[in-house]
This record gives C-alpha cells, sequence and structure tokens, in this order.
C-alpha cells in the first residue's frame, strides 16, 4: 500500500518536474522530457493548471486576475444530457448524473478510442472529424473523455491532501465534484504522436492543437478553456480539451465571436 503511494507520488513529482522543465524550455523545441501518461485516466489533468501547479503544502492568496471561486453554488439549468449545459465552477450537474447512450469509443474512430467512454450522440462526428484530420496529415489520439463523479470526487480529494488540505490551491488545478466538463460524456482531450500521445503545454505548439483551433468546430467540438480567456473560463488554456455541442451550435458560436462559456451563459440564463 505504502509502496504503491510512493509510485504514485513519483509520477505525480515526474509530472511537476516535466512542468517546470516545459516552462523554461518554452521556446526551446527540444522536448526530451516527456510527461508520463499513466495517470491521464486516473486524474483530471486537463484542469491542472499547469503553470500554478503549486509546490506541497505551499500557502496560497487569491489573486486579483483570476476566477476567484464562487460562494454559491447552483445546480445546472438545463439537463446533463442537454449539449448547451453549462457546467463551471459555479453550476453544478448532480452527483447522480451519469449521461445517456455512453459508448466506447473504438480505435476505428480515434486511435486509442477504445480505452476510452464517450456519448453515442457525437461519435459519427468525432470520426468525420478524425478521418478530415487525417487527409490533412494529422495525427489525432484521445487521451481522456467521459469521467464518473466518483472519479471526480477522489481526484479532487488527492488534490486537497495533495496540498495539506488547502481547498484555494486545489481550486486551481482541479475541478470539484459535479463541475467538471468530463462528467457530461461531451468532453475530450486530445493529443498526438507530435507529443508522443502526452498531455499538458506541450499539445500547445503541435500542428493537430493549431488544425483544431482551425476546423473542430465544423465537426461541433469547441475549445473550452481557450487562451486569454483564463479569468472567464476559470482554468487556464487547455489547448487539448474539447466539448461537442453539435455542429449548428458550434457554427453559431464563431459567427457570434464568443468562447464557449460566454455562449452557454446565454443559453442557460
Ligand atoms: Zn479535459
Amino acid at each position: 500500500m505504502i509502496e504503491a503511494l510512493n509510485n504514485i507520488l513519483i509520477y505525480i513529482s515526474s509530472i511537476f518536474l516535466s512542468v517546470n522543465v516545459l516552462t523554461i524550455e518554452a521556446n526551446n523545441t527540444d522536448y526530451e522530457d516527456s510527461i508520463p501518461t499513466k495517470i491521464v485516466s486516473d486524474i483530471e489533468v486537463e484542469e491542472i493548471q499547469e503553470s500554478l501547479v503549486p509546490v506541497k503544502n505551499q500557502t496560497y492568496t487569491n489573486t486579483t486576475d483570476w476566477w476567484k471561486y464562487p460562494s454559491n453554488i447552483k445546480a445546472v439549468t438545463r439537463d446533463g444530457n442537454d449539449l448547451l449545459v453549462l457546467v463551471n465552477k459555479e453550476y453544478k450537474l448532480p452527483s447522480t448524473f451519469v449521461p445517456s447512450g455512453l459508448v466506447k469509443v473504438t480505435d476505428a474512430v480515434i486511435r486509442n478510442g477504445d480505452k476510452y467512454y464517450l456519448r453515442s450522440i457525437l461519435i459519427n462526428d468525432l470520426r468525420n472529424l478524425v478521418t478530415a484530420a487525417t487527409a490533412d496529415g494529422i495525427d489525432l489520439c484521445v487521451i481522456s473523455a467521459y469521467r464518473s463523479y466518483a472519479t471526480q470526487t477522489s481526484t479532487y480529494n488527492y488534490w486537497v491532501q495533495y496540498n495539506g488540505g488547502d481547498t484555494d490551491a486545489a481550486d486551481r488545478i482541479s475541478a470539484r465534484p459535479g463541475h467538471s466538463q468530463h462528467q457530461l460524456g461531451t468532453a475530450i482531450d486530445f493529443s498526438s504522436k507530435e507529443v508522443s500521445d502526452s498531455i499538458g503545454t506541450r499539445f500547445n505548439q503541435t500542428k493537430a492543437s493549431a488544425w483544431l483551433q482551425s476546423n473542430a468546430y465544423k465537426y461541433g467540438f469547441v475549445i473550452s478553456f481557450p487562451y486569454g480567456y483564463e479569468r472567464i473560463t476559470g482554468f487556464s488554456y487547455e489547448s487539448w480539451h474539447y466539448r461537442y455541442i453539435g455542429v449548428e451550435n458550434a457554427q453559431e458560436m464563431k459567427n457570434k465571436g464568443q468562447i464557449l462559456e460566454i455562449y452557454l451563459e446565454g443559453k442557460n440564463p
């Protein structure tokens, strides 16, 4: 048991070390250090604020340029199966919510898909997205998809414990249970052979990331936490995290020039 915990800590430490190295070498194309992918399916990696990963037990003070955690938590105003439901740090899904139509994503849809579940409603559009990307010489794989409320509970508790009970620090790197888009079964974390299927800021520099930024909306997928909007979304830029809202909605959002958070606020008055 203790050995298992030690192994987990070694993995986590490795990630933090890699992140630090990557931050320092942000303008360097030499990415020798790879972020371990083993824990990707176990934690809410997309909600790790990689530039702000806290040192263990470090005291955190809220900064004015960050999205302060809301004190008044509300229930989501649309059903969890509604593609336009707003889920964020303020609006929470029920603990009992499990999305309908969860299916195993096969490798015929996207590489590594057979390890993950998503809602069947988006499978055809995801297949079309990957087919188009492949035709453009872009490699994509999935490294995270549906995650349950229970998974998120243990994940968040882990980060609180890791930070010596400091929930402010945990909130910067992990969503509380019920507040993760991954519980919807419509959020997906992409990666690519370009970065050895790893997750993290290395993906920002890939052709795959650029391709998704330009084309994903055509297939109903939009980036959830875009660059420069951290104060609005409450999460740092995550080039790899996309959410499916349907082709027509994604087109409407693009036409309005809105980010997902603002678009959904308008749909969830
Ligand atoms: Zn994600």
